[in-house]
């Protein structure tokens, strides 16, 4: 489980002080599918990224499973990174020079498993994904919903429990958006993960989580 309290994050630009999250506070539940929802420049991005461990906050707490993640070292951080969360991203971020096996390998061997070992599982990870025929195309051979799932494969590849997902579906048409949904629910409902991710379209949200947050100008202004 997740708890977030009185999180801040401020940034300086020039003189000008940015609050993009000014006091967040929520809670997600071990196997919960939860989406934030908000307008562009709300602080989306920066909340998941501080989620993720990818920013530090200005002030605040991370509670992931009780412990304070705001208080880790960029050892313990890095280590919490590769072992509990996997993030996806809505531009995917694969590597365009290595093809979708190497991108999910490169991931395994981040995490630490053994040479022998990685390419049997990146192949059983782009089965899982419903890409078992597609593991030699380089990610610009692949279409955007093909894309995406090399992206979650790669977020599965260390067996995190939280999958981070910003805008996932953000750069889809309907058809692919609606598998990749159901792709992430089924991350939930098969595998008992736990799913936080960000989105502007409201609609998408609500066919697929089990609470939204709304966050306006770093704040969230519902509770549901
Ligand atoms: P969203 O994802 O909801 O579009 P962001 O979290 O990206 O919003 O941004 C929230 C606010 O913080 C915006 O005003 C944005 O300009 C500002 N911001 C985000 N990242 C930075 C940064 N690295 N430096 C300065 N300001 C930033
Ligand atoms: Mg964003």
């Amino acid at each position: 489980m997740v708890e977030v309290n009185d999180l801040h994050k401020e940034y300086t630009k020039g003189k000008t002080k940015i609050s993009a999250v000014n006091g967040i506070s929520l809670t997600v539940n071990k196997g919960e599918f939860v989406s934030i929802v908000g307008k562009s420049g709300s602080g989306k991005s920066t909340l998941l990224n501080l989620l993720a461990g990818l920013d530090t906050a200005t002030s605040g707490e991370i509670k992931f499973n009780g412990t304070d993640i705001c208080k880790f070292s960029r050892k313990e951080m890095a280590y919490h990174r590769r072992k509990t969360i996997g993030i996806v991203f809505q531009s995917f971020n694969l590597i365009a020079t290595r093809t979708a096996l190497e991108n999910i390998m490169l991931a395994l061997a981040f995490g630490g498993i053994k040479r022998s070992e990685r390419k049997a599982k990146a192949i059983q990870l782009l089965e899982k994904v419903g890409l078992g025929n597609r593991y030699d195309h380089k990610p610009s051979e692949l279409s955007g919903g093909e894309a995406q799932r090399v992206a979650i494969a790669r977020a599965l590849a260390n067996d995190p429990h939280f999958i981070l997902a910003d805008e996932p579906t953000g750069n889809l048409d309907t058809n692919t958006t609606n598998d990749i949904l159901t792709l992430l629910q089924n991350l939930r409902k098969e595998e008992g993960r736990t799913i936080i991710m960000i989105t502007h379209d409201l609609e998408t949200a609500q066919t697929v989580s089990d609470k939204i947050f709304t966050v306006s100008d770093g704040k969230l202004i519902n509770k549901n």
